[in-house]
């Protein structure tokens, strides 16, 4: 069957699926994007998935190319025609086509979106993933990852020195020698304090520093719920080479336990048992949302 795309009102196939050279994504990675998980054919946390496409889109004042409810239902479609049960839907909208210009255009253009699915392959238990490597590198990225934009290269390039250091994840890490976040997922440490024995979960507080993750937001939710503790302050290396344990969280790949950073062990090396609830109360809050 062959995969499906849609760009800029119509459904075509994948394969021929194309903009024009002059589409302001293509010159200036001028866009945003979003990325809705679908597991069981359900999309997860969808609201807030389309709540932060369109806070990007306001932030650099590009127009919504279509109304919520219009882009609910391609999106939809796009997950039917390609028969995703388990997957991603990815939307772009740029600042659409126009003779090449640093400056917004003069005469305005309508933007451009385009929706595309992909098969993921999901693991049998959510609530058992594998456990990554990670390797930590300088966060280079500008001023404003809060903002979902296509312009990803500093991310691309942290994901690269991964591949090359047989790891899974670069996390970025700031002048002050903390770690704001991995180059696509949010990142998480888990220490307990020797004197009293509470567990607190650390991560960077959702300011312009990162991008706040749906799955963080997720999280963050759940950790009400479960009276889970949790302090939105930057961890730094050295704490993260000795929490207790650490793990990452973003839609692509929900939550994974991070094995060892830079080469060294984190924690006892395998799924610790705070992250285990984690999972546990995740794939809950996945599950809860299946029919
Ligand atoms: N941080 C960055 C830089 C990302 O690219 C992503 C996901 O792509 C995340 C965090 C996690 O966000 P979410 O949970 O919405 O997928």
């Amino acid at each position: 069957m062959p995969r499906i795309a849609y760009v800029n009102g119509r459904y075509v196939p994948h394969a021929h699926a194309q903009v024009g050279i002059e589409d302001r994504g293509y010159q200036f990675a001028d866009g945003v994007y979003d990325v809705v998980p679908i597991v069981k054919g359900t999309f997860i946390d969808e609201d807030w998935h389309w709540d932060r496409l369109e806070r990007g889109l306001a932030e650099l004042r590009i127009d919504q190319p279509v109304s919520r409810k219009a882009l609910t239902m391609i999106a939809r479609r796009i997950a039917k025609m390609n028969m995703i049960e388990n997957g991603i839907v990815y939307v772009q909208v740029t600042r659409g086509e126009a003779p090449r210009d640093h400056k917004f255009p003069a005469k305005p253009v309508p933007p451009a979106m385009v929706v595309t699915g992909r098969h993921l392959k999901m693991p049998d238990d959510l609530a058992k993933p594998q456990m990554i490597d990670v390797i930590t590198g300088p966060d280079q990225r500008w001023a404003r990852p809060d903002i979902k934009s296509i312009s990803l290269l500093p991310n691309v390039l942290a994901k690269q020195a991964a591949a090359e250091a047989n790891a899974y994840e670069t996390w970025l890490v700031n002048e002050r020698n903390e770690v704001t976040e991995g180059s696509s997922a949010n990142a998480w440490i888990v220490r307990r304090d020797p004197e009293s024995g509470r567990v607190i979960l650390k991560t960077h507080q959702s300011d312009q520093a990162i991008l706040k993750g749906i799955v963080r937001t997720a999280l963050v939710a759940l950790a009400e719920k479960h009276q889970w503790s949790i302090d939105e302050t930057p961890f730094t290396v050295d704490e993260l080479m000795s929490a207790d344990e650490a793990f990452q969280s973003s839609s692509g790949n929900m939550i994974r336990p991070v094995r060892s950073v830079n080469g060294s062990t984190i924690g006892s090396g395998e799924t610790g048992p705070v992250t285990q609830e984690i999972l546990n109360a995740f794939a809950d809050h996945i599950a809860s949302q299946c029919s």
